[in-house]
């Protein structure tokens, strides 16, 4: 379970104040917020990627703001997945070989390629990719960590509707088995996402 214990964000003004919510280890959560009200910043805070002003974050009972930044390094790669609004990937390499930097399992890149759609697009260079087609990577990589909590930045706000829904539905399976967190600023698109 994900746990946030009165979190709060400060830059040279306060972001996020006293947040609290707990989230469990399987399930799709949907946040929106207008541009600058900080989903990104809740995200970054949650995935250990930002250093939060106070407050705490705990995964499964684990106080993880309280861990030295190495450790922090270590259950980052281990616990969360962020996927940015645009995601870089290793430009000049293929599908393949961008996702083999994250499991030298080629059966299982192959499993996870198919899973979501893009199989075909194994050999492809990276920078040939779509918008829709570069997030599906993106998820891969998540998938081939096996990160059990997806953090999601706005990821289908680029895509055109098809790709949109496309990509939600594939969230929305992938959060039978693990927590998946969307934000996004447009609240209509959250509640277009599938519920069942
Ligand atoms: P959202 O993702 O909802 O659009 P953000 O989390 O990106 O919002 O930003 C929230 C607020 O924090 C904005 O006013 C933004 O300018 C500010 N902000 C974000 N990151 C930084 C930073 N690294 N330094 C200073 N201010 C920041
Ligand atoms: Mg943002």
């Amino acid at each position: 379970m994900l746990k946030l214990s009165y979190l709060c964000k400060s830059y040279d003004f306060e972001v996020l104040q006293d947040i609290c919510l707990e989230l469990p280890d399987r399930g799709f959560v949907a946040i929106a917020g207008e541009s600058g009200s900080g989903k990104s910043t809740l995200l970054k805070c949650i995935s250990l990627l930002e250093d939060v002003t106070s407050g705490e974050i705990f995964f499964n009972g684990e106080n993880l703001t309280a861990l030295s930044k190495g450790k922090k390094d270590e259950k980052r790669g281990r616990i969360f997945a962020y996927i940015p609004q645009s995601t870089s990937l290793m430009e000049d390499d293929t599908v393949d070989k961008g996702l083999s930097y994250f499991s030298d399992d080629c059966n299982k890149r192959i499993a996870v390629l198919e899973k979501l759609g893009i199989a075909d697009k194994k050999d492809e260079i990276a920078r040939n990719l779509s918008g829709g087609e570069r997030q599906r990577v993106a998820i891969a990589q998540a998938l081939l960590r096996e990160a059990p909590v997806l953090l999601c930045d706005e990821i289908t706000a680029n895509l055109d509707p098809e790709n949109a829904e496309q990509v939600h539905a594939i969230l929305k399976e992938l959060s039978k088995e693990r927590l998946v967190i969307c934000v996004g600023h447009n609240p209509q698109t959250l509640k277009n996402m599938p519920t069942e």
